[in-house]
Order: structure tokens, then sequence, then C-alpha cells
């Protein structure tokens, strides 16, 4: 009964999401903040309202989120707390919503690369793309991070400019690139000349850059987006506005290239973003400020439990996101502890983090930030390990 293509498939594995609610939970960089009340209202108002909204199909197109989304975006200067906010003059067309970031994300494996063309991304980065590589059976061709966990532009661009895949074979072309920026799971930030270096040498060729964790950084590449008709710049509600349970994902590219994405869209799901979390959404959207202020916190909350955690002989990861990535003694060296033996003992102390096995990653585990009284209970928790 089942199809061959089933038996190849291997699915992405979310964090842990376990039905009793006794574990402080930070393995799946949610948010520990609630909606603000100003969301709750909209959904109440909803409710009352408009209920007949919810026997009708809803905006195939979301048009009215979308100019929710570029507004929020052109006011805020396109992160939550921009350091200096650039003209940036993004449009409706310019934007494409989905059922979360992974729908989106899934609809740019289809509509930008090809199954004869690898497509080029760091060694560790968000482990889902590997998973769209193999559904959709695209090649993947995948570039070691340099020893301290950044990503290695310089041999990314090499990459682009002299094809090579296999061993010594020069291979097919690239179809393009795709990282997450913060990338993730190690918290670490490129910076935006890095990301111009590669866009410059993809020629265009897609360029893919997933900020989901963008609103906890001082970095992002819209600014770029004028410049550069190959950059497509990926965005999440779940992170940093306290959306995962509701999904909502989008992109910022040029009109065309989200118009390609709105055909791959319509030939699978034409109303992937229901009327519900339209509406909550624009809500969000128009009070982006208190977001601000939970990130803001979350970022000090990070800071504050960083140092904490290297005073105690921890290396951590230096962060531009709502997670760090640490390990048991020197960077260099075999941890005191696996991550996997850290993940265990946490556990029995009622902690959820998230290791991810590996020769080199193995070593860590990826930790969540949460509310700085979670952090504190975490902090003096690790102490006694
Ligand atoms: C969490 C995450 C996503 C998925 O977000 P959803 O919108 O909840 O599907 C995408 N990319 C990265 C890098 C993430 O960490």
């Amino acid at each position: 009964m089942l199809s061959q293509r089933i038996a190849h498939l291997h699915p992405y594995v979310p964090g842990e999401q376990p039905s009793d609610k006794d574990y402080i939970k930070l393995n799946a960089n949610e948010n520990p903040y609630p909606p603000s009340q100003k969301v709750l209202q909209a959904l109440k108002d909803f409710i009352d309202t408009s209920p007949m909204q919810m026997s009708l199909y809803p905006d195939p197109e979301s048009r009215a989120l979308k100019r929710s989304i570029a507004r929020m975006l052109n006011e805020s200067g396109g992160l939550l707390n921009a350091k200096k906010k650039l003209p940036l003059e993004i449009t409706e067309d310019m934007i494409f919503c989905g059922n979360g970031s992974d729908e989106v994300l899934s609809f740019i494996f289809y509509a930008f690369f090809d199954s004869d063309k690898p497509v080029l991304l760091p060694e560790h980065t968000y482990s889902f793309y590997p998973v769209y590589g193999e559904y959709y059976n695209i090649p993947l061709k995948k570039i070691p991070l340099r020893p301290d966990w950044t990503v290695d532009t310089e041999a990314l661009v090499s990459a682009f400019k002299n094809p090579v895949y296999g061993p010594d074979v020069s291979g097919p072309d690239f179809s393009g690139f795709i990282c997450a920026n913060p990338n993730a799971p190690t918290g670490i930030a490129m910076s935006l000349s890095d990301i111009e270096s590669i866009l410059q040498n993809a020629q265009g060729r897609a360029v893919v850059i997933d900020e989901a964790y963008a609103d906890f950084s001082h970095t992002t590449a819209l600014p770029l987006l004028k410049k550069y008709e190959n950059l497509i710049i990926v965005r999440t509600f779940s992170k940093s506005l306290s959306f995962a349970g509701m999904r909502l994902g989008y992109c910022i590219a040029r009109s065309d290239a989200a118009a390609a994405l709105t055909r791959v869209k319509n030939s699978f799901n034409h109303f992937p973003v229901d009327a519900l979390t339209r509406c909550a959404a624009e809500a969000v959207c128009a009070d982006w400020r208190t977001y601000a202020e939970n990130a803001e916190r979350i970022v000090r909350t990070r800071d504050a439990f960083s140092d904490e955690l290297r005073r105690e002989g921890w290396t951590v990861l230096p962060s531009s996101t709502n997670f760090i990535m640490v390990k048991k003694g020197g960077l260099d060296k075999k941890p005191a502890l696996s991550g996997k033996t850290v993940y265990e003992k946490l556990k029995n102390c009622g902690f959820l983090v998230r290791y991810f096995a590996g020769a080199d990653t193995g070593d860590f585990v990826r930790i969540t930030i949460g509310t700085a009284a979670q952090m504190k209970i975490l902090a003096d928790t690790i102490k006694k390990l």
C-alpha cells in the first residue's frame, strides 16, 4: 500500500512536547511570555463580532495580514529592537505567508532549488533543511563551520566560485544557499558584510537567510533587498512574537519571488493561514512594541545566565538569539559531562533542554532562555550537577 518514496523519508524531530506540565520547558526556543493583552482582546472581539469568518474560507492571499506585517517591519526598522532604523520600504507584494515558517521553507526549497544542482549550506544549521532536501530530492553540499563554530564565509564564497562536488570532482553548479542567521543551533550571527559577499558570489542564485531569531539580534538582511533580487528572508512569529501554537511564518523577497511561492502554495493548499490566526497576527503586528520589551527582557536574561555559566567553567557560544549552546569545560577539550549526560541530569531535575547527537555537537546542550525566575532555578541546579 505504501509508496516507495515514503521508505526513504527521515522526518525532522522537534524538541519533546511532553503532555504532563511538570517540566520547565527550555528545549524548543519558544517564548516564555504569553501573547499581549491586545492580542487576546482581538481574539475575543473576533468571536463576538465576526463568527461567520469561521464558516467561510479566509482570504487565500492574506492581504490584510501582509499589509500589517509590512507596516510592522517599516515602523520598527525590521527588528523589534533595531539599533538604527533604516528606511525599508517593504510592500505587501514582497511578503509571502504560510502555516509556520517551516511550511514557507518547504515551498522555498520547491520553488528555488533544483534536483540536479546541490544547495550550499553550513554543516551545522537548522536541521530541517536536510529533511526538505531529502523530501524534494535536492542534493546538499555542506561546508564545515570554523573551529569557533562561526559560518565559514570564505569557504562558501570559494565553493560558489569553483563548484566542486564530491571528493575532487568538479561537479554540477549550485542551486543556491540557505542558512539561519543568527545560526541554529549555535546562536552565532553572521555580519551583514559576510551575507553581502555570499549574495555577490551567488550571482543570481537564490540566497535564503532564515531570520527566525533576528529579533533577538541587531542584524537583519532586509536592507539588502533593494540591492539583491536573489535574496529571500524568512521570518517566523513563533519565537519573538509568542506565537508558536498559532502557526504563522512568512518571507520577504522581491515581488516576483513572492509570486513564485504563491504559485507553489496554490498547487498545494490555498489557505495555509486561517481566519483566527490572521486576526491574532494582525493584532501582534500592531502591538509590536510590547513584544520588543519581551525580547529585550529575554536578551538581558540570556546575557546574565551566560555570564553565570561561564563563571562555573562552561563554554557558552556567543548568542544573538533566545537560546545558548553550552558545554561543560573548554571549547577545544572533551567536556567533563557529555551533552547527553547534561540533558539527562537536567531532565531528572525537571528541566527539558535539547542535545544533538554527533561527534562535535554531542558535547553541547542547547538551552532556551526562559523567564529570569526560571533561569535562576536552572543556574542553581547546574551549579550542583
Ligand atoms: C523555529 C525555527 C523555524 C520554524 O518556525 P515555525 O514558524 O514555528 O515553523 C524555522 N527556522 C529556524 C531556524 C527555527 O529555529
